[in-house]
Formats: structure tokens, sequence, C-alpha cells
């Protein structure tokens, strides 16, 4: 049982989203806001400047599905795994902690190689890969594939989890050459994953 009393009538409220748990924003509820959340399976918020039930969603159609509520250990906050109809920050931004914040490592190194290969960094090698066009960082891709290939075949762990980190590498700087985002693919996984 949530306890609404202990915390003045509103309780923090954290959206996470239930398929990659990343963190995408902070509501508040008061027992209204609960229990209409609870029974439509569609997070409900209270709007402290709005003063009233705020359905998120409402304007924009981006609607939180509710897939699991989670009490904290002392009643006072509550966990919220949604499934996002599409961006949940009215800045534009998935996360409204932002995206490179929220997603992980993964994000963080595809957003590095963005900034290597967008400011010219002639010294980067992640550039002078870039600079040598599509076609040489496919074949770079290829190369660390079939490497891994060869490594899986030995036992070796540490070679073959190095070949694995730079095929990882090397496939962002693909995407980056191609202009498709981690993003997409990730969203393309998850939707085979329903
Ligand atoms: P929505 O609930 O998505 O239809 O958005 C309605 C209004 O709520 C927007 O115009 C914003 O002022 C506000 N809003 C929407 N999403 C957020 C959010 N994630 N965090 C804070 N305010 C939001
Ligand atoms: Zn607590
Ligand atoms: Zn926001
Ligand atoms: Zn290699």
């Amino acid at each position: 049982m949530v306890d609404f009393n202990k915390t003045n009538g509103l309780i923090p409220v954290i959206i996470q989203d239930d398929r990659t748990l990343q963190v995408l924003m902070l509501g508040y509820m008061n027992e209204e806001a609960f229990e209409k959340t609870r029974t439509e399976g569609i997070v409900t918020f209270f709007s402290r400047s709005k003063n009233r039930l705020w359905t998120k969603g409402e304007e924009s159609g981006n609607f939180l599905k509710v897939k699991n509520i989670a009490i904290d250990c002392d009643q006072d906050t509550i966990l919220i795994k949604a499934i996002p109809e599409n961006i949940v920050c009215h800045t534009g931004s998935f996360s409204c902690f932002g995206d490179k914040e929220t997603k992980g490592f993964l994000y963080e190194l595809e957003e590095k190689i963005g900034q290597r290969i967008d400011d010219k960094v002639e010294d980067s090698y992640t550039y002078s890969l870039y600079q040598k066009g599509i076609n040489k960082v496919a074949q770079k891709v290829g190369e660390e594939a079939v490497e891994l290939i060869i490594e899986a075949k030995d036992n070796n762990a540490d070679l073959f989890k190095n070949e694995a980190a730079d095929l990882l590498y090397h496939f962002l700087i693909l995407l980056k050459a191609k202009n498709f985002s981690l993003q997409e693919i990730e969203e393309i996984l998850l939707d085979r994953n329903q």
C-alpha cells in the first residue's frame, strides 16, 4: 500500500521504459491519479503546475502504457515500468533526462564516434577510417567479423572478447557512415521481441 499521507498527498513516480529500463521521466501522483493509473493501465499524474489530473499524452497522444508498478521499501515512491507510445519529453528527446544520459555506455560511445567524425578530428582513428569511405568502413566490419569467427573456433577468452569489442566499435562507425542511429536498430530488435 502506498502511503499518501506521509508526503502531503503527493508521491513521486519514476517512469522507466519496460523494454530497455531507460529512465524516462518523473512525475507526481495523488491517490486519485494512482487509482486512475491502475484501473486504466495508462499513466495519469497529478500535475503541480496544472493543479489537476494530467494523463501523460492527453495532448500529444504519447501515452504511457503501464506494464508494472512497484512501491519502494518505505511506501513513499513509485516505480512504473511502461511502454511509451512515442517520445516522452515535450522538448523532443526520448527521455526527460536526455538520451545520452540515460541510455548507457554504447550510446555514449556512439555519440563520441559521431563527434570525432563531425569535428573532423585529424589524429583520430575513427575519423581517418570514416574518411576512407563507406566501402572501407564496411570492409573493416567484415574483417573484424572474420577475426571474431576465427577466435570463436579457439578457446582464448581474451582474444574472443577483444574481437567482439572491435566488431561492435566498427559496427557503430558503419552506422554513422550510413547515417543511421543505434536507436533505430534497437527499435527493430524491440519490435521483434514483442
Ligand atoms: P502531453 O501530456 O504529452 O499531451 O503534453 C501536454 C503538456 O504537458 C505539454 O504541452 C507540456 O507542457 C507538458 N509535458 C508533456 N510531457 C512532459 C514531460 N515529460 N515532462 C514535463 N512536462 C511535460
Ligand atoms: Zn522511500
Ligand atoms: Zn521532459
Ligand atoms: Zn579485430
